[in-house]
């Protein structure tokens, strides 16, 4: 059984994220898509908003589930069985970063292979960071984000204010 581990921050969930869990779960076994609590960095949605978002996107496949984690992230996979962690790539900008941080997890765990697949050329443009700022100005978010979310996160941030 081949397990792979989707990891981000997921700060919300975009069209970009979703589209990339919907290919790796064609291609694995299962997917464990996990929320990493990154202490650097300071979300604006709470590790249970961001679960909670990712959970009513992934219900309509059937070997995808949603976690979180605290650990280094080959510990959270070796903990699963996995021996995949699926990245996504944007652009070239992306590649320096993931490139440093798949050597350093092989150096780590040299079981667990880091798997990238392109952001779909729809979706290369989109991230968190541009849905928080669209979000901040009340933009449609139609186009960024999956509908199961769309309206609940525009409250949520709006009611935060
Ligand atoms: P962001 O970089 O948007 O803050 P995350 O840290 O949550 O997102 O990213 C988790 C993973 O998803 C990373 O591997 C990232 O490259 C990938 N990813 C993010 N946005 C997209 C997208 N639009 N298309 C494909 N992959 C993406």
């Amino acid at each position: 059984m081949r397990i792979a581990v989707y990891p981000g921050s997921f700060d919300p969930i975009t069209l970009g994220h979703l589209n990339l869990i919907k290919r790796a779960a064609r291609i694995f076994d299962k997917v464990y898509v996990c929320v990493m609590v990154n202490s650097g960095k300071k979300p604006w949605f709470t590790l249970e908003e961001r679960m909670e978002f990712i959970q009513r996107c992934i219900e309509r496949f059937g070997n995808v589930e949603v976690e979180y984690s605290d650990k280094l992230l080959v510990e959270y996979a070796k903990s699963r069985g996995a021996t995949v962690i699926v990245k996504g790539l944007r652009a070239v900008t992306d590649f320096e970063m993931e490139f440093q941080m798949a050597l350093t997890n092989s150096k780590l765990e040299p079981g667990i292979e880091t798997v990238f697949l392109t952001a779909s050329e729809k979706y290369t443009y989109l991230s968190s960071t541009i849905v928080r700022e669209m979000a901040k100005y009340n933009a449609d978010l139609s186009q960024f984000v999956p509908r199961e979310i769309k309206d609940d996160l525009i409250n949520k941030l709006q009611n935060r204010r």
